[in-house]
C-alpha cells in the first residue's frame, strides 16, 4: 500500500470530542494537524465555562462522563486528573414531590407499576421528541430500564464515573495541545479548503456537507434558560426531570456538580426547552431515530456518495445520538486504522 505524503497536512473538521482524538493520535503518529471550529471555543457540544456567578456551567447541556471502557479511560487520563461524580436524577410529580430516575422498586411503589411510562416518559417523550411515544424507535425508551432495586443511580452499571477535574475545555485543551496541530476558531468549513489537504476527516453534519442533495436529516435542539436563584440551593440533585406539560423538559442544578464553582449566596438553574434544530439557529444536538428508520435511510444515502477525500466522524458526521465515551472510542478506531494504512 503507497504510504501517504506525510508532509501534506491533515484537516480535520470540528474540535469536539471526535476531532480532538482524532487530531492527538495522528499527531502522535507523525501527521501534521489543522483543526478548523466555525465555533468561538473548543469542546463542541462538551464545551463548560464559567458563569459570572462563579459557577460553571455546560452551555450545551449537563455533560455527565461514564463508561467501561478501558482504553477510552486510559487514553484520556493523560490529560486530566479525574473528580468522582456518580450521577442522580429526580423526576418532580404534580405534587412536587420527587421520585428517582430511572424507576427503581421506590419509585414504582408510589406511582404503581403500571403508570410508570404514562407519568414519567409519555409528556416527557412529546416534549423532548414533537412525537408520541410509539412514533419513536422502541431503543430510545429500552435505554431507560425500570429496576427492581433501590439502588439511585443513573448509570448503575459503568465501573468508571468522574467528571474531569478542570473541565471538559480545559481536557479538550490538552488533548490538542501539541506542536503539530494547529487550530482555527470561527472558521467554517468551505469545500475550497480540501485540496491543501491529503485527508479531511470531517464532524460537520454529513447532509450540510452534500448541499442536501438528497434531503436534510432532522435533529431536535434544546433551548437553554438560565436562573440565578437567591438561594444556597434548590435541589438534593443535579438534575431534576418535569413530568407535567410545561414547555420544560428538565432543570440542572450546576453546584451539584463537584468542582463546579463556589457561590453561597445564589445557584444557578438552567431550564431546558426542546424544539426542532430550524427553531435553534441549526443547533443539532439529537439525531431523530423515527420508528419506520426513515432518517438512517436516508444518512445510508449520503455514506455510500464516493469521495476519497473526506472520512466523516462524530455525532454529526455519522447521523447517530453518541455518548462521549463512544464518540472518543470510535474516534480513536478511525484514527488508529487510518495510521495503520497509511
Ligand atoms: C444536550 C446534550 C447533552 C449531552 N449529555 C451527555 C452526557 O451527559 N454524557 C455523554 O457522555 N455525552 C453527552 N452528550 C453527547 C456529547 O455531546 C457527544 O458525545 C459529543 O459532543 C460528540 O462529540 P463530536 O465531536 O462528535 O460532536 P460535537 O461536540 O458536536 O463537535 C462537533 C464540532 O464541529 C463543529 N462544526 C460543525 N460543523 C462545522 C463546520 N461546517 N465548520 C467547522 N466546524 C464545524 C461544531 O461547531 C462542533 O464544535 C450530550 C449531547 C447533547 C446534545
Amino acid at each position: 500500500m503507497p504510504s501517504l505524503n506525510k508532509s501534506k497536512k491533515i484537516l480535520i473538521v470540528g474540535a469536539g470530542f471526535a476531532g480532538a482524538t482524532i487530531a492527538r493520535i495522528l499527531a502522535e503518529n507523525g501527521y501534521k494537524i489543522d483543526v478548523i471550529d466555525k465555533r468561538d471555543h473548543i469542546a463542541g457540544n462538551a464545551y463548560d465555562y464559567e458563569h459570572e456567578s462563579g459557577i460553571t456551567v455546560h452551555k450545551y447541556g449537563p455533560h455527565i462522563f461514564h463508561t467501561s471502557n478501558e482504553k477510552v479511560i486510559n487514553f484520556l487520563s493523560k490529560f486530566t486528573e479525574w473528580t468522582p461524580y456518580e450521577h442522580k436524577v429526580k423526576a418532580k410529580l404534580a405534587d412536587g414531590n420527587l421520585v428517582t430516575l430511572p424507576p427503581n422498586k421506590e419509585t414504582s411503589k408510589i406511582l404503581g407499576k403500571e403508570n410508570i411510562i404514562d407519568i414519567l416518559f409519555r409528556p416527557y417523550t412529546k416534549k423532548m421528541w414533537g412525537l408520541d411515544i410509539e412514533e419513536l424507535d422502541p431503543s430510545i425508551i429500552k435505554r431507560i430500564p425500570i429496576r427492581d432495586d433501590l439502588n439511585e443511580l443513573y448509570f448503575p452499571s459503568d465501573s468508571f464515573q468522574n467528571m474531569p477535574k478542570m473541565g471538559y475545555t480545559t481536557l479538550i485543551k490538552n488533548m490538542i495541545d501539541h506542536d503539530a496541530i494547529s487550530i482555527s476558531l470561527e472558521t467554517p468549513f468551505n469545500k475550497l479548503m480540501e485540496s491543501k489537504y491529503e485527508k479531511v476527516f470531517n464532524s460537520m453534519p454529513i447532509d450540510e456537507y452534500y448541499d442536501y442533495e438528497f434531503g436534510e436529516l432532522p435533529y431536535r435542539s434544546i433551548r437553554f434558560h438560565n436562573e440565578l436563584v437567591k438561594e444556597q440551593s434548590v435541589y438534593p440533585v443535579s438534575q431534576v426531570n418535569f413530568t407535567d406539560d410545561s414547555i420544560y423538559t428538565r432543570v440542572v442544578e450546576w453546584k451539584n456538580f463537584p468542582n463546579h464553582g463556589k457561590n453561597d449566596d445564589e445557584t444557578l438553574l438552567t431550564f431546558e426547552e426542546p424544539c426542532s434544530y430550524k427553531e435553534n439557529n441549526m443547533e443539532r444536538y439529537y439525531p431523530v431515530k423515527d420508528i419506520q428508520g426513515n432518517n438512517r435511510k436516508l444518512y445510508e444515502r449520503y455514506t455510500k456518495i464516493d469521495n476519497n477525500k473526506n472520512i466523516f466522524i462524530g455525532r454529526c458526521g455519522l447521523y447517530v445520538y453518541v455518548d462521549m465515551h463512544q464518540a472518543i472510542s470510535s474516534s480513536m478506531a478511525t484514527a488508529n486504522k487510518f495510521v495503520k494504512e497509511n
